[in-house]
């Protein structure tokens, strides 16, 4: 689970060129603004990550005309994500220990962005239990795994901004889901369109297998189509054996994708030898997309080539989100 607020030590603080009342801190892998002599090295702060919805309360008002939300700002030429608040902060009597989850202490809450109208059907039942909803952990927590798995050989994709879906076939049945749903075939609704359109009932039937194929729905309508794109597509980034409950590696599940004539997200590199600099990786996430040289891209996700899990953290696969893209797209 994603600690949006938790209790951090102030990594290092260090001076922003041309700016005296303030400077950057480094809390987990993240780099942020704040004002000068507020922290002390060493020192545990609360720290709020981007995306959390702040509540509506008098000492968190400066964030009103940003609608409560803790975004990607840049300040002085330095980029800042989330905020550092003092210990003080906390309700009395909170058990302060480094890494704390104090996301509910402090009544804050997680930004979702709405999902659009087009995407959004008619819920048939909950989110197969004998699937795993998608998700990428942010490389600013995961030192620790870097660490671990330094010099790993990984594929790096580009992250597309649009929403999650999945397509099964599991015993003879055959479903659409959105991020948290399956949903009841609908004509105007477009993940189902896609899936007639793709033909993709057919094409996994044809497997034989219980199976099921994540991909992102992205295009006009859909998060503001950052890679302006036309119409409405779907680019895949997993394969799931479900009888063995397995992420497919990279190179079955690019095999199946040309197999079965569907498209994957663009694949950026796949000789990858992982590094445990996050500064380094976040680099590597600042870059165009692939597709629409123009456009920043929304970030990468790095797995090795071999799937596999971590004691820790499970499968081993994560997200860099690029800041230029945070900033221009104003998330
Ligand atoms: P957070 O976990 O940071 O709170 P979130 O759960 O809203 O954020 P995203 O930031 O959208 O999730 O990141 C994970 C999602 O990114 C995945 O669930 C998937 O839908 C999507 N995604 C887009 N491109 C890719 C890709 N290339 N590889 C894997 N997932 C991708
Ligand atoms: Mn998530």
């Amino acid at each position: 689970m994603r600690k949006l607020a938790s209790i951090q030590k102030i990594k290092a603080l260090d001076p922003i060129p041309g700016a005296d009342a303030i400077e950057r801190a480094t809390v987990l892998g993240w780099q942020l603004v704040v004002k000068k002599g507020e922290f002390k090295v060493g020192e545990l702060c609360v720290y709020c990550e981007v995306d959390c919805l702040m509540p509506d309360e008098p000492r968190f008002e400066f964030l009103k005309p940003r609608g409560m939300r803790i975004k990607t700002i840049r300040l002085r030429g330095q980029i800042s994500q989330g905020i550092c608040f003092p210990l003080s902060i906390l309700p009395a009597g909170f058990d302060v220990h480094e890494d704390i989850d104090c996301t509910e202490a402090l009544g804050i809450t997680k930004y979702e962005p709405p999902i659009p109208a087009c995407l959004n059907g008619t819920a048939k039942g909950a989110f197969p239990s004998f699937i795993p909803k998608t998700d990428e952990t942010r490389v600013q927590v995961l030192q620790d795994l870097l660490d671990r798995c330094k010099g790993e050989v990984c594929y790096i994709t580009e992250k597309v901004d649009g929403s999650s879906v999945t397509f099964y076939v599991n015993n003879q049945e055959f479903g659409v889901c959105t991020r948290n749903f399956e949903l009841v075939e609908d004509p105007a609704n477009t993940i189902w369109k896609i899936a007639r359109e793709l033909d993709i009932e057919n094409k996994l039937r044809a497997l034989g297998l219980n199976i099921a194929i994540q991909g992102e729905v992205i295009g006009e309508g859909i998060q503001g189509n950052p890679l302006k794109l036309r119409g409405q597509t779907v680019w895949f980034f997993n394969a799931f054996d479900v009888d063995q409950y397995r992420h497919f590696s990279f190179g079955p599940f690019t095999e199946l994708m040309r197999g079965l004539r569907l498209e994957t997200v663009p694949v950026i590199a796949t000789d990858y030898k992982l590094e445990n600099d996050i500064n380094v990786i976040v680099t590597l996430a600042t870059r165009k997309s692939l597709v629409c040289p123009d456009a920043w891209a929304e970030g990468i996700v790095i797995r090795p080539l071999i799937e596999r899990r971590d004691p820790e953290i499970g499968r081993v696969s994560f997200k860099a989100i690029n800041p230029e893209f945070l900033l221009k797209t104003g998330k």
